[in-house]
């Protein structure tokens, strides 16, 4: 099946990494999310190793010469990276044993064999691994059911403890819910419940809680991701109350349709989409609950966010005001991108709203005033804020279609009194 699969030359290079340790009197096993991945004929974007010995011996034993394979080996973690001559990594890792000194800490950790390093897995599914040994290799261990699980769709932790020993694995099993279908097992559903019941969340730090729910909020699938996250009543993570779900959900997909569209015409720039969907996920919650979290949340540009949170509210009255095109271009300029794309959200595809937004995106935010501070200085302005103001009223000039060149520029300066008619 893994020649199958992943084909001969990946299953050569197994069987070499599996003799080498052998060699040093070390199993190897394939483990985790791969072993899941292959059970269920999905391709697995990353391969992961675990050793019972040293990986350290083990991977620089793999990457000797004439192989061609290079070995990074992390002293800080005991894991090295095999990086093959046509791009391939594996990353291998000790089997260990993890112990919790308290709810939500980080673990202490000990070399251990392949039944600990299993037992410290999130899930059954993920609890999975495939021998490498040459006497037994694709020899598969699950102890813990996790091929019964996966056919039956099922999502269970290997023991009652372990959501308050790492709440994280709560936001996992929410994104393996979601990529695979899974329902929580019943008693697991229990221990969910319970955990929510003691506060769980609040004694992990802000940047670990905000790691999970970045790539929660990645999920391409994310309407059904925060269907899931209702379910499982989780909104107190990501706003302080349960939201109108239909609204927000249709939102969130509006969202995502018009961070594909900026994506799609504007490849080359930088944007935050999560700060999008954040904007979205706050609009209707108190600007003080965005405030505390964003806090805690290391995102870059979350300042932007709360300004834009403010600002959202009079935007659509404001643009139908505006009368003038600057006037408009304005009101666009005075939200961060992610804040206009957030409001475009609220919009339909065809409409005045959005048909604005992206005029402003597309022509009005690149247009630039013919003549710059140093032009007007060489025809006779003083630098100075008059100067600045007159560049603005140019940029406007621009804008509204006033003018065009330096020359069109010139003339309008003159029939607003800003140059005399006569020039020297
Ligand atoms: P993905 O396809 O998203 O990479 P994955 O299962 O490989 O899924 P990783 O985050 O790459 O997830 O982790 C690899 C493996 O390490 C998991 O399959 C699981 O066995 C284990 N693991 C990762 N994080 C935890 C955790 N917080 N608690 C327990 N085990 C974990
Ligand atoms: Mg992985």
């Amino acid at each position: 099946m893994l020649q199958q699969q992943w084909g001969e030359a990946l299953l050569q290079r197994l069987h070499v990494i599996g003799r080498t340790a052998a060699a040093l009197g070390t199993p190897a096993y394939l483990v985790g999310g791969c072993v899941r991945d292959f059970l269920q004929n999905r391709p697995a974007p990353d391969i992961d190793l675990a050793i019972e010995g040293d990986v350290r011996a083990v991977a620089e034993a793999c990457s000797t010469e004439p192989s061609g394979v290079q070995c990074t080996y992390h002293p800080h973690f005991g894991t090295a990276i095999l990086q093959y001559p046509d791009g391939f990594q594996l990353d291998l890792a000790r089997c260990r044993i993890e112990h919790y000194p308290a709810p939500a800490a980080l673990p202490e950790v000990q070399p251990g064999d392949i039944q600990t390093d299993l037992i410290r897995r999130d899930f059954t599914i993920n609890a999975m691994a495939i021998s490498l040994d040459p006497e037994k290799f694709g020899d598969f261990l699950d102890p813990y059911g996790g091929r019964m699980d996966l056919q039956r769709r099922l999502l269970r932790v290997l023991h009652p403890l372990s959501f308050l020993d790492d709440p994280t694995r709560i936001l996992r099993g929410l994104r393996f819910a979601v990529r695979f279908q899974l329902q929580l097992e019943t008693g697991t559903r229990g221990l969910l419940e319970g955990a929510l019941t003691q506060d769980i969340f609040a004694r992990l730090s802000g940047a670990r809680l905000w790691r999970e729910l970045k790539y929660l909020l990645e999920l391409s699938d994310l309407p059904a991701a925060l269907e899931e996250l209702d379910a499982w009543q989780l909104w107190p993570l990501l706003r302080p109350t349960r939201p109108e779900l239909e609204a927000l959900l249709a939102q969130i997909q509006r969202g995502q349709q018009e961070i594909n569209w900026f994506h799609y015409h504007f490849p080359d720039e930088n944007l935050c989409d999560t700060a999008v969907l954040l904007t979205i996920l706050w609009r209707d919650s108190p600007w003080a609950a965005a405030e505390k979290r964003l806090h805690y949340w290391p995102l870059a540009g979350g300042r932007h966010i709360l300004s834009d949170l403010h600002l959202l509210s009079e935007m659509p009255v404001a643009l139908a005001k505006a009368s003038h095109p600057s006037a408009v271009a304005r009101l666009w300029e005075s939200l961060s991108l992610p804040g206009i794309l957030a409001l475009l959200a609220e919009y339909p595809e065809t409409g005045a709203i959005t048909e604005s937004g992206h005029y402003y995106l597309l022509k009005q935010r690149g247009l630039t005033s013919p003549l710059n501070g140093k032009d007007l200085q060489a025809m006779g302005l003083a630098p100075g804020p008059q100067l600045g103001k007159v560049l603005r009223r140019l940029h406007d000039a621009r804008l509204d279609g006033e003018i065009e060149d330096k020359e069109t520029a010139r003339q309008w300066l003159i029939r607003q009194g800003i140059l005399p008619s006569i020039q020297p």
